[in-house]
């Protein structure tokens, strides 16, 4: 059975929808901001590829990170939208409105999540 109010829920993942985008604003602001400035610093030295290299990728990660748990709250607002919010996307048991107040957009029981993350 999905969750019947569903706009506290709404309104957590707007708000961290926001944040993330900010987030990941200031990441690609900063990340072009700063390879330049390695460019700039490590020019004309030898090993300036791989320090350069290293930076991006950490900047990569990050970007990543961020962009994945964006994909996660867009789908748990798609399945708001589509009234399947709060039910397991896995074995479809409602998730605990506590699980959902701690991460609204966790899209798994607590037991499908385990599964999900061993394998
Ligand atoms: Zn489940």
């Amino acid at each position: 059975m999905a969750i019947q109010d569903t706009r506290p829920f709404q309104t957590l993942l707007r708000q961290q929808r926001t944040t993330l985008l900010g987030q990941l604003a200031t990441l690609r602001g900063g990340a072009s901001s700063r390879a330049e400035a390695s460019a700039a610093h490590y020019a004309g030295r030898e090993d300036s590829t791989a320090s350069v290299a290293s930076e991006r990728e950490l900047e990569f990660a990050l970007d990543a990170r961020e962009t994945s748990e964006l994909a996660a709250i867009d789908a748990a607002l798609q399945r708001i939208a589509t009234g399947t919010y709060g039910e397991c996307t896995d074995c479809g048991t409602e998730i605990p409105a506590a699980r959902l107040h701690a991460a609204p957009e966790a899209p798994r029981c607590v037991h499908c999540q385990e599964a999900a993350e061993k394998t």
